[in-house]
């Protein structure tokens, strides 16, 4: 069998860690010599409850998780979170739903709230095409929340701090970005993040839910869109994805294994660095994001010259670069680099994009 692995800069589902890939390949037969496959244990069976136990743990000791706060495991996405979200947070004496819309995931959060309570735009980058974070935000006393997207995976701009919620329940959609460094929970609501970004594969969503919040969901909402079906059952009231869930609980111990998340973040810092010195070092590249407002997880960038960019997709395909096409919506060349995207690929996409600009200059 051939083990070359090509760099995989996809937006998502993404790369995953070789070592977990490995480890879960190992297991698909017999899970921990139990003599079943992992895909094929019960979720009600002592094993699977030790694999969701322990990822729970270990996510929260990562990120120092406080016992007022659940950790769930859900399905449906990040997307079913826009509709969970408003569902459950929205308060009952009015209050609207702010969201800070910095992208196309924020606008379909902010469209779907609009399906179950008021809103209010906080503030938007919309004028320039999303190209920076906007600054003085509106927030409305007495919101029922704050919600905003920590990294915009399309338009490649990303948070360094969260904004400031003016003492609402701040609410974040962390699925591109969950885990590439350590956040201090406690000055969130609630947290979501669809695993296939930066997390695991497809069909596990985890959220982190400020415990007092569950209690302003109406009984009427139907129970798998309730939170609190998935705290009451520790989320298993139904077969949840057991295998995700597995995967993701092998990359939570790869991650303390690799250090913690205080060394992911320095070498998330570290790969993005290489590539935007890259671009800003040269007239043939240009980043779209304004600096301050940049993401070290989705580097987005044009050719000076568009006509070039179907090319240059092109060849760095043929070279082992795959993923690299930027979103539909917007075009233009992104380079997804993950926490379990390895440096040397970002070293190697610099030479090629030297030789390429070599080569049509
Ligand atoms: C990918 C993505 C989503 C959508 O995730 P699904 O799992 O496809 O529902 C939502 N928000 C952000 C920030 C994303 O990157």
């Amino acid at each position: 069998m051939d083990h070359k692995r090509i760099y995989n800069f996809s937006a998502g589902p993404a790369v995953l860690p070789v070592k977990v890939v490995e480890k879960v390949r190992d297991n698909l037969l017999n899970f921990d010599g139990c003599g079943m496959g992992v895909m094929e244990l019960s979720h009600r069976g002592p094993q699977f409850k030790q694999i969701i136990e322990d990822c729970e743990a270990n996510l929260r000791e990562l990120l120092s998780i406080g016992s007022d706060y659940a950790v769930v495991f859900t399905t449906g996405g990040a997307t079913n979170q826009f509709s969970m979200v408003p569902m459950n947070l929205a308060k009952a004496d009015g209050g609207a739903a702010s969201y800070v819309v910095t992208g196309s995931w924020s606008k379909k959060a902010l469209a779907e709230a609009k399906r179950f309570t008021e809103t209010q735009v906080a503030g938007t980058s919309e004028d320039k095409n999303f190209s920076y974070l906007p600054k003085n935000l509106d927030i409305p006393q007495n919101a029922s929340y704050v919600h905003f997207t920590s990294n915009n995976t399309i338009f490649g701009t990303q948070y360094q701090n969260e904004p400031e919620a003016g003492g609402n329940a701040l609410v974040c959609d962390a699925s591109s970005d969950f885990l590439h460094k350590k956040l201090d929970v406690s000055k969130y609501g609630l947290i979501y993040a669809g695993a296939q970004k930066n997390l695991g594969p497809a069909g596990v969503t985890i959220a982190i839910i400020r415990k007092d919040l569950l209690e302003r969901a109406p009984d009427s909402l139907p129970k798998m869109l309730d939170y609190r079906t998935y705290v009451e059952g520790a989320s298993l009231s139904n077969t949840p994805p057991a295998f995700p869930i597995y995967v993701v609980g092998e990359v939570l111990k790869w991650l303390k294994d690799q250090g913690g998340l205080d060394k992911m973040e320095a070498r998330n810092r570290e790969k993005a660095a290489i590539l935007y010195d890259y671009i800003d070092g040269n007239d043939f590249y240009a980043g779209t994001a304004e600096k301050e407002s940049r993401s070290v997880m989705n580097v987005c960038f044009r050719l000076k010259d568009e006509n070039l960019e179907a090319e240059f997709i092109k060849v760095a395909g043929e070279s082992g670069f795959n993923g690299l096409k930027g979103h539909r919506s917007v075009g233009g060349v992104r380079a997804s680099i993950y926490n379990a995207f390895p440096k040397e690929g970002v070293e190697e996409l610099v030479k090629f994009m030297g030789q390429f600009a070599e080569a049509h200059s």
